[in-house]
């Protein structure tokens, strides 16, 4: 017959363990190396989050070296878009030897979007990508829908916090008459 041995344990550690003392000094140890480590908080937003390669922000429209936008205004993207944030209103192009199509209107209601990126991938000519913009602050829902003068602005070069909602506000003010619900076309 067999016997598992129990291992003996003095008084003293007993009264020790029943006080809970090594485990309050374990945790005091695991504090104390806590402390003593490097910092890894930021201060934002003076101190600016490195971005990870392939990170992915708020979408853009892109523009051609001579300024004009990309989108053909095939509505690919706004097929989509599975929150629905997309709205187009297509033209023909004054100029049929640049391209046929242009938006007229392009929208993004940045309140809507997941920053999925479905309508970067169904863009068949690049006209529309994930910028690194990931700060967005308004106190007012309409703000976030961004049209086509907004979008094609270039995100990337807005470098703090202020700059960008002093943005929001300027375009605030630009869309202040203009404003109208989000996939209802301006001619009805
Ligand atoms: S990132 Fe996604 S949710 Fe945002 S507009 Fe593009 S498809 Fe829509
Ligand atoms: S951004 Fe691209 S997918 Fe969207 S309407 Fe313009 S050309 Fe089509």
């Amino acid at each position: 017959m067999s016997s598992t041995a129990i291992p003996h344990r003095s008084w003293w550690s007993r009264f020790l363990q029943a006080i809970y003392l090594p485990a309050i000094f374990r945790g005091m140890a695991i504090t104390l190396r806590h402390l003593l480590a490097r910092k890894v908080t930021e201060q934002y937003p003076e101190e600016r989050w490195q971005l990870p390669q392939g990170y992915r922000g708020f979408p853009e429209l892109v523009q051609d070296d001579n300024g004009v936008e990309r989108c053909v205004a095939c509505g690919l993207c706004e097929i989509a878009c599975p929150a629905y944030a997309i709205y187009i209103k297509p033209g023909e192009y004054p100029d049929p030897n640049v391209k046929d199509r242009f938006p007229v209107e392009f929208n993004i209601d940045m309140g809507r979007c997941i920053v999925c990126g479905y309508c970067e991938e169904a863009c068949p000519v690049d006209a529309i990508r994930m910028s690194n913009r990931y700060e967005l602050v308004s106190g007012n829902l309409a703000d976030l829908i961004f049209k086509k003068d907004l979008l094609l602005d270039d995100f990337d070069n807005l470098e703090v916090p202020h700059i960008w909602e002093e943005r929001q506000r300027d375009a605030s003010e630009r869309r202040a008459n203009t404003l109208r619900p989000m996939f209802v076309p301006s001619d009805k």
